[in-house]
């Protein structure tokens, strides 16, 4: 009986945890709301002065791929 409800246990949290690591990956590959590249070492974001969510820390290179679209 207790066995049951630990392996219930278990399975939930493995869950959780499967589900907060699907959420960390996409976290991690955000892009950038002006030009759409992902967040990379190359390309850290900000979070956008008004307000309309991450963009690039470079705002030139930022413009320079927007440019290029
Ligand atoms: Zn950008």
């Amino acid at each position: 009986m207790s066995n049951e409800v630990d392996a219930k246990t278990a399975r939930e949290r493995a869950k959780e945890i499967a589900e907060q690591r699907r959420a960390e990956r996409r976290n991690r590959k955000r892009k950038c709301v002006l030009c759409g590249v992902e967040e990379s070492d190359k390309t850290p974001f900000h979070a956008h002065p008004d307000g309309i969510g991450p963009a690039c820390k470079d705002e030139m290179t930022c413009q320079a791929r927007r440019a290029t679209r």
